[in-house]
């Protein structure tokens, strides 16, 4: 199975802004999630990957396609869900993925509602398959989004912050159907919530400022951190000597207006810090901080 390969991509807008800066990295196939803050440059990468927009240098392959160079190539393997897709004519799902599927070119009756019947399930929509798109949920609009693009088979697929405005049973869903299409392709799903990379992905990287940080698996990027994330319970008013003092990466207030904070350090800060267990989100949180050191360094 081929992988996706990104070699020294950047990007500046013409305001200035860097959105990329110098990407490099290798994507096999399985579900791959890109982390970042808002404006980290997810939907740049995104963008640049499924052929929308060029990068200023680097280059991009996916196996043997050089997509800069055979955009089209790239595109009869992709399957691009993007932020926000526009609007649906009110037609039912069945209808309207019917009439992508002859866009694409599928003109046989039977074979078109094999497909079709098959995205329909992947996606949980069958039941709902004969209402209008148009009436659908955030988290339905986004099901058939995917619906969509698995009519023709994609060997890539990208999902742009598909979790962001869906609600916590919608989002579950969702996340349930990026499961089920499984890891024989590469899935790329790019999101601020460190959850949907912990629910889903065997591999990962945080992006921040156009900067790739931190690619590893999950496990293995908690693993590294274990003896090394210190909790304290502090008064509000002791935070600012303890973020001067220690690396903060993560802030709690408690009911009684405490405030839990954990701390990053090889080793103990000092007796008042107790020793915790890692996970996904101080992995995330310490590549931001760490970052934030280097360029506060620079
Ligand atoms: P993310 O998807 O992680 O939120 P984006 O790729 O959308 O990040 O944006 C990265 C940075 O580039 C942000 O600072 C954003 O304001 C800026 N940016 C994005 N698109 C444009 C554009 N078309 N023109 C100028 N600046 C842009």
């Amino acid at each position: 199975m081929q992988a996706l390969k990104l070699s020294h991509v950047s990007k500046t807008y013409s305001n200035g802004v860097k959105a990329l800066d110098d990407v490099t990295i290798e994507i096999q196939p399985g579900m791959f999630g890109l982390l970042g803050p808002n404006g980290a440059g997810k939907s740049t990468l995104m963008r640049t990957i499924a052929t929308l927009q060029e990068p200023d240098s680097g280059e991009l392959f996916l196996g043997d396609i050089n997509i800069l160079e055979d955009k089209m190539a790239l595109r009869k393997v992709l399957g691009y869900l993007p932020q926000d897709f526009g609007v649906y004519p009110k037609l039912s799902a069945e209808k309207l993925l019917h009439y992508f599927a002859q866009l694409k070119g599928i003109q046989s009756k039977q074979e078109r509602q094999k497909i079709v019947d098959f995205a329909l399930e992947v996606t949980n929509l069958y039941e709902v398959k004969n209402k209008s798109v148009a009436g659908y949920s955030g988290g339905m609009k986004q099901r058939f989004g995917i619906a969509q693009l698995l009519l023709n088979d994609p060997h890539l697929i990208i999902v742009d912050e598909p979790t962001a405005g869906l609600d916590p049973a919608e989002r579950h869903r969702f996340l349930n159907v990026l499961r089920d299409i499984g890891t024989d392709h590469i899935v790329i799903l790019s999101t601020h919530i460190v959850d949907d990379v912990k629910e889903l992905c065997t591999d990962m990287a945080v992006l921040n400022g156009g900067k790739l940080l931190n690619h590893n698996k999950p496990i293995e990027a908690i693993n590294e951190l274990k003896g090394k994330i210190w909790n304290k319970i502090i008064d509000k008013e002791e935070l600012e000597a303890h973020t001067t003092k220690f690396d903060v990466i993560n802030r709690k207030y408690n009911q009684d207006h405490s405030l839990n904070i954990k701390v990053y350090s090889d080793t103990r800060p000092d007796e008042s810090f107790e020793n915790i267990e890692p996970d996904l989100s101080d992995v995330y949180f310490v590549s931001l901080k760490q970052n934030e050191n280097e360029m506060s360094n620079a």
